[in-house]
């Protein structure tokens, strides 16, 4: 399929030093000096609401205590995965820990209206060749996504040990057993060999610390725990019938509230959307699934479509590279692409990040006269225009969002003048000296993601050996091997991004660490061993090879937007002058996934556990 090129406007309609002047102004205007510290825990009336389950009633069971292979930390996609890979490599004895109430983790707990995925699901949902699936369309309905996570964990008989509502309180590693000893809520004392933290990135909701927030008291509610109840409606069929009588405000315009935005525009009797940066949004083109296409496809498809998406949306299309994806993350590549078959290919790569320097700005150009062709409100649309370099934040597509600001009874709220509301009443919020009545306020407000990883993990002890904290250890940065272990801590291995290789498609990058971490499980125990950790020269070599070799991302990053992706626009130089690691990414490796996965493989194929020391007392 050939996929078309966009309408960019030419480069000469686009003045980019006065773009980049108002880049850096509409950046000034939303750094927040409070950082991190503008967002406060679910605690209080909202800790209740986090931690109860509204979508599977608890059931009551005894604690467990018990000696294992292995436990999972975590039912997403990364605990799911690890499961399926230890499973391939022969390792049954172990269990998934979570504190949902099934397999499924953003997925189980996201259900507000309109939840699809953003990216590609032909690339997103892995294993489709061999689980025989094919995704109903390319965007894929939350809903879809969770069944089909089921029924991976069905195939894999990940059911059979698992623990849901259970949420582990302390790891320790006991040196006298060579185990883990888990505790969890439940009063469980699990004795495990191998732990894998596979514990999400995207779990914990993140709330902003909005003056008076306790005072309000209408309803609340974080969009990872949509109350259909309140709403009317269900996840599968959301008709929000009961806020026809109810003024509704939405806290957030990034990927959650872009898709949440429409039904309740619908529905709701006055909706207030409060907007802090506006998101890049394009259509979304997402027939269904063409059968037709599916018969073209040869085995071994799904890998060379994830290879293409890597190529497009991080790495660089070479001359002749087809664009298989064909959506707003791949469109700059794309582009130029098109662009360097017309006029000729760079020849140095100064020249080409030149042309991808131009792209980006009328990339985003097109992506703002988008909205004054959607929105007939100027003022609205004006506020709505996204003024950074793209991916600066998630692209995201929708062909609702904006049409649904026509309606009579939605408003834009914007409140970047005060870096966020400026506080809540007993009745509603206010914002611009104003105060709006409401009967609701729903926070898309997002996750924790670069805060402090205990408030991040949410696990009050993990301790390795000798009592030593990973909360400390990894205070100044993150020390690992491979981005899977770390000194110290024998048996655990993490699952996410730390220091290592990241695929575009997240999945991908998960199953992979999966598959190596399951690989040095069952090596450990065939070979009778007790401990696996990293040496300490080893993990030394392997944090000097990464900081070497990586790619500085600094000076985009931090000309970006603030948000998540750049640690809220606070300053990455600790008072010591050093470079904190608190990148979304991690510390990815430079010469990038390809090469990462050769060097694991390569690791892997010399079968001596190479830099790591093997315990068997
Ligand atoms: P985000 O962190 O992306 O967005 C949070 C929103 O809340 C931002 O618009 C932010 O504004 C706003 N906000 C925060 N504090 C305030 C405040 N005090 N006043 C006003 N606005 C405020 O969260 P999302 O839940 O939208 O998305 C999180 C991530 O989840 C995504 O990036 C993506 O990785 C994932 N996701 C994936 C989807 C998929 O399809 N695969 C769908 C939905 C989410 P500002 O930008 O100014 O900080």
């Amino acid at each position: 399929m050939k996929c078309n090129t966009t309408n960019v406007p030419p480069a000469a309609e686009i003045d980019i030093p006065a773009l980049e002047e108002k880049y850096r102004q509409e950046r000034e205007l939303r750094v927040n000096p409070k950082g991190q510290k503008q967002y406060v825990k679910p605690v209080d009336d909202f800790s209740e609401s986090y931690e109860v389950d509204p979508h599977t009633p608890l059931k009551e069971r005894d604690a467990i205590v018990e000696d294992i292979d292995a436990v999972v930390l975590g039912g997403g996609w990364s605990g799911l995965l690890a499961g399926v890979h230890l499973k391939k490599a022969g390792v049954t004895n172990f269990r998934n820990i979570d504190h949902a109430g099934d397999f499924g983790g953003v997925w189980y707990w996201n259900r507000y209206p309109g939840i699809q995925c953003d990216n590609d699901g032909y690339c997103y949902l892995p294993l489709l060749e061999e689980m025989g699936y094919m995704p109903p369309k390319k965007f894929v309905d939350g809903y879809d996504i969770y069944d089909y996570i089921r029924s991976i964990a069905d195939r894999f008989n990940l059911y059979e040990k698992a623990l849901f509502h259970t949420m582990v309180s302390g790891l320790k590693w006991d040196d006298g057993i060579k185990r883990w000893r888990v505790t969890t809520n439940r009063g469980d004392e699990i004795r495990a060999r191998f732990v894998v933290m596979a514990n999400g990135l995207l779990n914990i909701p993140k709330l902003p610390a909005i003056p008076g927030i306790h005072e309000f008291k209408g309803k609340m509610f974080h969009t990872a725990r949509w109350d259909y109840d309140y709403t009317g409606g269900s996840y599968r069929n959301p008709q929000l019938d009961k806020l026809a009588d109810k003024r509704v405000a939405i806290i957030g315009t990034g990927a959650t509230a872009i898709q949440a935005v429409p039904s309740l525009g619908k529905y709701a009797k006055e909706l207030y959307v409060l907007q802090r940066t506006p998101s890049t949004i394009d259509e979304r083109t997402n027939p269904p699934t063409d059968p037709e296409w599916v018969k073209t496809l040869k085995p071994g498809w799904q890998d060379e479509r994830k290879a293409n998406f890597q190529r497009a949306a991080i790495d660089t299309f070479q001359p002749g590279d087809p664009d298989l994806i064909c959506d707003i993350w791949t469109e700059l590549n794309r582009n130029l692409v098109a662009e360097f078959d017309q006029s000729g290919w760079p020849t140095s790569p100064e020249e080409y990040l030149a042309h991808r320097n131009v792209m980006d700005f009328r990339l985003m150009e097109r992506l703002r006269q988008r909205v004054d062709a959607l929105v007939e409100n100027k003022e609205t649309a004006e506020a709505l225009k996204p003024w950074y370099r793209f991916l600066c934040k998630r692209p995201c597509s929708n062909n609702e969002f904006y049409t649904t600001f026509n309606k009579p009874n939605v408003t834009l709220v914007d409140v970047s003048a005060t870096r966020g509301v400026e506080c809540m009443t007993e009745k509603g919020f206010v914002a611009n000296g104003k105060e709006y009545e409401i009967d609701c306020m729903m926070f898309a407000s997002g996750f924790e993601v670069t805060s402090d990883l205990d408030r991040r993990w949410g696990i009050e002890t993990i301790e390795g050996r000798d009592g030593v904290s990973i909360y400390n250890h990894w205070a100044d940065g993150y020390e690992t091997l491979h981005g899977m272990m770390s000194r110290g801590f024998p048996n655990q291995f993490f699952v996410g991004f730390y220091q290592g290789g990241f695929n575009a498609t997240t999945t991908e990058t998960f199953s992979r660490q999966g598959q190596h971490i399951a690989y040095i499980i069952k090596e450990a125990l065939s070979q009778g061993a007790t401990s696996v950790e990293p040496s300490q020269e080893a993990q030394d070599a392997w944090v000097r090879h990464v900081r070497e070799t990586a790619i500085d991302i600094s000076q985009f990053q931090e000309e970006c937007t603030p948000s998540y992706f750049n640690n809220e626009g606070e300053s990455q130089v600790d008072s010591n002058g050093e470079k904190k690691f608190r990148w979304y990414l991690g510390e990815s490796y430079g010469p990038g996934w390809d090469a990462f996965q050769k060097l694991m493989q390569e690791w892997r194929d010399k079968g001596d556990l190479e830099g790591l020391v093997v315990g068997k007392d």
